[in-house]
């Protein structure tokens, strides 16, 4: 008997579920259920051309007409609120109680909210949803400055922009350096170097104080150290909280994350949790429980549900990736660098074209292409498939990563 599969969640891990099970054939219903206005959108974007590209590019991962196509009945603006595990169901806002054989947990992140005074005055924005970023692009147009509260990729990416289109741009970081959580030092300092050249005021080690305001608006930020920036604009992007309410109601497992097996599984297994919501074992880290925050993992998690669901489960292996796009800067990461101990850059830095390759002991775990493609594309196929690449080898003058893994194949360089 066709069963009923409901996705909770209406973005790039949800979108995902329902296209690949109709791609496969799968007959039961599929119901998509999503909090926000819009349909399924593509948040990368948001955080780059869509700021300043006129016309504004089109986010929407399929227009109205996939769905109705596809059979898969989208359910925007309503939320949803609890699981009744027992009765296999889950209710909406909108009063609905909707049952499910499969539930598919797709419910994403949530911006960190920073515990400081003056975040609620108008002129200081968030950037995760389509909404937030048709408020910053309206903002950029005229406010001359801004001070971007923390130096990740998505501060990285906006401070790109807002320099482009000449606002006096200042970066805060408390870490130590930038994007510390998720790349080498290197780049870090790569990072650093850039953007003081390029104009801007990159301050790490530094935390802000409050966000002072007069008229309801605000006029400045106040950092710790005593020090007042004006501006009338202020973007705070420190990370993102998973949101896990849900399944810790309905009693799942959770921790920084939804937590699943190596199939995708919560510990109920008629229900699943993939994208920026889940925690899995990894293979690329030892096994150990890992949450990625990035486009390729919540489709790759999405094909592997729906494949589960059609009774075709296997272990999720798929190597982490993950691009930006600042600027001229093409910066491609495949596979997990956390946690390594040995850095080994190739190419020059100064030139703005390198790799930066991560062992963790003996371990190749990640490298770091900047503007250098073809590394990129060799390193998914040499770290997918465990080619023992040593420290040593990368070191010497003359290697060559390309010719190191051999032929690449075009699903490789996908
Ligand atoms: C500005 C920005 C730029 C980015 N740039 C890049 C990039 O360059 N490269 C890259 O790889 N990744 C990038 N990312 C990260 C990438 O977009 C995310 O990893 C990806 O969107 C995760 O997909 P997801 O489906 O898990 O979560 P989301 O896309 O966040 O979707 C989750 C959806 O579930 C909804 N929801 C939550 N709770 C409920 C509920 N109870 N009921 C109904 N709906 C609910 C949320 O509102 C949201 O719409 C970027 C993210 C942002 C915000």
């Amino acid at each position: 008997m066709a069963s009923a599969v409901l996705i909770l969640g209406a973005g790039q891990a949800g979108f995902q579920v329902a296209a690949s099970l109709r791609e496969k054939g799968f007959a039961g219903t599929v119901t998509l259920v999503g909090d926000e206005p819009h349909l399924p959108y593509q948040r990368p974007p948001l955080s780059k051309g869509y700021l300043a590209l006129s016309p504004l590019p089109d986010v929407l991962i399929r227009h109205e007409k996939f769905y109705q196509d596809n059979r898969i009945e989208l359910r925007t603006g309503a939320r949803a609120t609890a699981i009744d595990r027992t009765r296999h169901a889950v209710a909406l806002t909108t009063g609905e109680m909707l049952q499910y054989d499969h539930l598919v947990l797709a419910t994403g992140g949530r911006n960190r909210q920073l515990s400081l005074e003056g975040t609620d005055i108008d002129g200081v924005l968030s950037l995760r949803h389509l909404d937030d970023a048709d408020r910053l692009r309206q903002r950029l147009q005229d406010a001359g400055r801004i001070v971007i509260i923390g130096g990740g990729y998505i501060g990285l990416e906006v401070g790109s922009l807002a320099l482009a289109l000449g606002l006096e741009t200042c970066i805060v970081e408390a870490a130590p350096r930038l994007v510390a959580r998720v790349a080498s030092t290197e780049l870090s300092e790569f990072f650093h170097r850039h953007y003081e050249k390029a104009g801007a005021r990159i301050l790490c080690g530094t935390t802000p104080a409050r966000i002072q305001g007069s008229a309801g608006h605000a006029d400045s930020v106040q950092l710790a150290n005593g020090e007042v920036i004006p501006t009338k604009l202020v973007l705070i992007c420190v990370g993102i909280l998973p949101n896990v309410e849900l399944a810790e109601g309905a009693g799942l497992e959770v921790a920084n994350g939804i937590v699943v097996d190596q199939f995708l599984r919560t510990s109920d297994p008629s229900i699943y949790a993939v994208g920026d919501c889940a925690r899995y074992p990894s293979r690329h880290a030892g096994g150990e429980l890992v949450r990625v925050e990035s486009v390729p993992n919540a489709t790759d998690q999405g094909r592997a549900v729906a494949e589960a669901i059609l009774g075709r489960p296997k272990p999720f292996e798929s190597l982490p990736w993950f691009w930006s796009e600042q600027g001229k800067l093409r910066l491609q990461i495949a596979g997990l660098i956390q946690g390594h101990d040995r850095a080994i850059v190739k190419g020059d830095p100064a030139s703005g074209t390198f790799s930066v390759f991560c062992f963790r002991g003996p371990t190749l775990v990640g490298v770091e292409s900047m503007n250098r493609p073809v590394d990129f594309v060799a390193a998914r196929r040499a770290l997918t498939e465990g080619l023992p690449i040593t420290a040593e080898e990368v070191a010497n003058a003359a290697f060559d990563l390309k010719s190191r893994v051999g032929p690449l194949r075009p699903a490789a360089a996908a």
